[in-house]
């Protein structure tokens, strides 16, 4: 997935991976070991926080509290992530950046396309405390000049449920080229121009060569 970034990515969660932004990685599989959540209307997660890394002395990380910093007082991703959340609700800064990929099958990563994180807290998961990240889905890199004016839309992301639907139908290839790789939930009907993101018949698979190629046809 992540030749996008540049790196494998082996973390979840990534604060600053790149030039002013962040990498977050979600699943909303049944057996996904955190609780991420895409809100009913489509534009907002909720990122569950990770636990302390398994170490000999640990046997059960998912018993503990999500750590906000290491035993040393560094700040963990965790802690990363929350202190940025803060600084923005309290208006000390802008909101991070977050570029985030979803898991939908094994080894198979979808690019969910850019949030904004706008909030933070600390939440009893019914054993232990845990994080969570309050993020805003917008408009892509195309439209990231315009992140410091009031010219932000609000995106809709894609349902798990659809892409799984999408994915199965095309069979993995890019429906003009066949490619495997690199692929791109593609609206046919732009959301922007009033498609929507709820029914697999207006998404398509797409490889970014094509994918870039009929954003410059539209736009
Ligand atoms: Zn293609």
């Amino acid at each position: 997935m992540c030749q996008r970034e540049g790196v494998n990515l082996q973390r979840g969660m990534n604060y600053r991976l790149g030039k002013g932004y962040s990498v977050l990685l979600m699943s909303i599989r049944k057996n996904a070991p955190y609780q991420d959540e895409v809100l009913e209307d489509g534009t907002v997660l909720i990122y569950e926080g990770h636990d302390i890394p398994k170490t000999p002395n640990i046997d059960d990380p998912k018993a503990i509290d999500q750590p906000e910093k290491t035993l040393s007082g560094v700040l963990t991703q965790n802690g990363k992530f929350h202190k940025a959340a803060q600084d923005y609700a309290q208006g000390h800064r802008k909101s991070e950046l977050v570029r985030v990929y979803e898991k939908i099958k094994p080894g198979i990563w979808s690019y969910n396309g850019l949030f904004r994180l706008i909030d933070s807290w600390v939440e009893n998961d019914g054993k232990r405390n845990v994080f969570k990240f309050k993020l805003m889905a917008i408009e892509d890199e195309v439209n990231k000049a315009a992140h410091s004016t009031l010219q932000i839309h609000r995106r809709r992301v894609i349902p798990t449920h659809v892409k799984l639907e999408v994915w199965q139908r095309d069979k993995g290839k890019c429906v003009i080229c066949g490619a495997e790789d690199e692929l791109h939930f593609d609206h046919i009907i732009p959301y922007s121009k009033g498609g929507t993101s709820l029914l697999a018949d207006n998404i398509q698979l797409l490889c970014a060569r094509h994918n870039l190629a009929k954003r410059d046809n539209i736009e």
